[in-house]
């Protein structure tokens, strides 16, 4: 019997034959993520039902020096859950369900395998709303959110998944349960440990419950588009609209080249606003109508507006966003390379015209578009690849955007992860010191280095222990 075989029995032994699958029998859904990188058939399939499970299964791996990668939804952008054929992959997804709605507190108890929709859903049954919101939500799971401290819709207003995660039940590489578990706003013992998991992408330890902040569900919205004669009056506008009406619920800034194709993809419908203004700002705002029509009006009177439609109903509303919501489309109508970066918001303008000469200068012709959560400091930018030469240089484009977001002193990576995908490219947000620290932090909670090993920090020194 082989070190894999024998570690299958101790499993089956630990969690049941039903909770270890093999060969054929894994669905090829746990062969890759959302991106479809480098797909392969795991060893194994764990499913645990408990948290006891979990720990028994990390205790077994832990010794045997077999590499565990976590998966969640699979809705993941950088590769993070992606399996070799030699990894055991663990599933959190019977971990499932809500555990309790505490309204005094105000906060909702879940496992890891629960589904976002899920808990947006209890959420708003008991009065409250779960403000994260993604486009995966259907799918995506609150473990795999936490560990990758995803971002969505409604960061502006309420921040990242961090800032709603009050509390953790982690399993450790050797099989310890850390019950971090917490329902209070303020709790300064010590280190907040919770935070060392939380983007941790599973390379530190596995979620398998949560204690989440909810927030009190907002009155009615109004929805505007705006546009704009330059980055730095959508910057002064967003200031504007903070101070007199309160923080937007969304703030979507879209340069020309990308509102022109989100209004060409619409088919027939008139464009709400003429194609020739060089920004756009959709923004949604919870706050009274009249104050933001008086912001509205200044912000005219100052030259940061140049023209602006306000959405008299929902369908008006709807039909705005749809230009914003062109982004679903990019997978069938291009052939997209997509980067999810992030920069100082004043910077910004900068980045977009420093990264759009330098690719025009290099591949003339190539068609890139640029739109962004700016008040989150998020700017999203993509290049069709069929607009240039073939086969496409992916890996060149890669190094021109990822060094021009380290020149700014940006993040290679705003709210998707590292995973296996920007492993190369983190050394342009990450100075080796902070990168030294990292590597001691993933020896202290995984000295084997069995947890999802090659993700984030690549296969460096600290990936020559035991693990395959
Ligand atoms: P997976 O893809 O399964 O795993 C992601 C990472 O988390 C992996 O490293 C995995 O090992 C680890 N992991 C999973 N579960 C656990 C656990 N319980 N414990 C420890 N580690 C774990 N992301 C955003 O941030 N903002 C967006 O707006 C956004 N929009 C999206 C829209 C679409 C249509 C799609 C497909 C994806 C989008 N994403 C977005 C990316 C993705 O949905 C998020 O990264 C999400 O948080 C991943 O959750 P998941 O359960 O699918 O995790």
């Amino acid at each position: 019997m082989n070190d894999l075989q024998h570690t299958l029995e101790q499993l089956c032994q630990a969690l049941g034959d039903d909770a270890v699958i093999t060969g054929a029998d894994i669905s090829q859904r746990h062969y890759s993520d959302w991106t479809g990188h480098a797909p392969a058939c795991p060893a194994a399939l764990l499913l645990p039902r408990t948290t006891a499970q979990v720990a028994s299964a990390l205790r077994i791996c832990n010794v045997a020096g077999q590499a565990v990668v976590p998966q969640g939804g699979m809705t993941g952008l950088a590769g993070g859950a992606v399996p070799r054929a030699s990894d055991i992959v663990l599933s959190l997804e019977r971990l499932r369900g809500i555990e309790e709605i505490d309204p005094a507190a105000a906060t909702i108890s879940v496992w890891a395998g629960t589904t976002l929709e899920e808990i947006q859903q209890a959420a708003l049954n008991a009065g409250f709303v779960f403000p994260l919101d993604l486009g995966a939500r259907g799918s995506c799971q609150i473990g795999g959110n936490i560990a990758t401290n995803a971002g969505g819709n409604a960061v502006i207003r309420y921040g990242m998944t961090r800032d709603l995660v009050l509390g953790l039940e982690v399993v450790l590489a050797d099989g310890r349960v850390l019950d971090l578990r917490n329902k209070m706003i303020k709790n300064n013992c010590g280190y907040d440990l919770k935070q060392c998991f939380i983007g941790s992408e599973g390379t530190l330890g596995i979620v398998t419950r949560a204690v989440l902040r909810l927030a009190p569900q907002p009155g009615p919205t109004s929805t505007l588009l705006c546009a704009l004669p330059n980055y730095a009056s959508a910057v002064s506008l967003l200031r504007r609209i903070q101070r007199s009406v309160g923080t937007p619920q969304a703030y979507e800034l879209m340069w020309q080249d990308f509102f022109r194709l989100g209004v060409s993809w619409l088919g027939n419908a008139a464009p709400p606003l003429s194609l020739d203004y060089p920004l756009y700002v959709l923004l949604e705002s919870a706050g009274s109508q009249e104050q933001l029509e008086a912001s509205l009006e200044e912000a005219f009177g100052a030259g940061e507006v140049l023209d602006a439609v306000l959405a008299s109903s929902q369908s008006q509303a709807r039909g705005l966003w749809k230009i914003r919501e062109a982004t679903g489309e990019f997978p069938t109508r291009m052939t997209p390379l997509n980067f999810d970066v992030s920069l100082p918001i004043g910077l910004i303008g900068d980045f977009v015209e420093r990264c759009r000469a330098r690719l025009d200068e290099r591949w003339p012709g190539n068609h890139s578009v640029y739109f962004g959560h700016i008040g989150d400091s998020n700017l999203h930018l993509t290049v069709d690849c069929v607009s240039l030469p073939q086969p496409a240089p992916i890996l060149d484009i890669e190094n021109l955007v990822y060094s021009a977001v380290g020149e700014l002193g940006g993040s290679v990576s705003a709210e998707h992860g590292i995973g296996l995908l920007k492993c190369e490219f983190l050394h342009h947000s990450v100075g080796p010191e902070a990168l030294a620290v990292m590597r001691q932090l993933k020896d202290c909670f995984d000295p084997n280095g069995i947890l999802n090993p090659g993700k984030i920090l690549g296969r460096g020194p600290v990936y020559t222990g035991v693990a395959r």
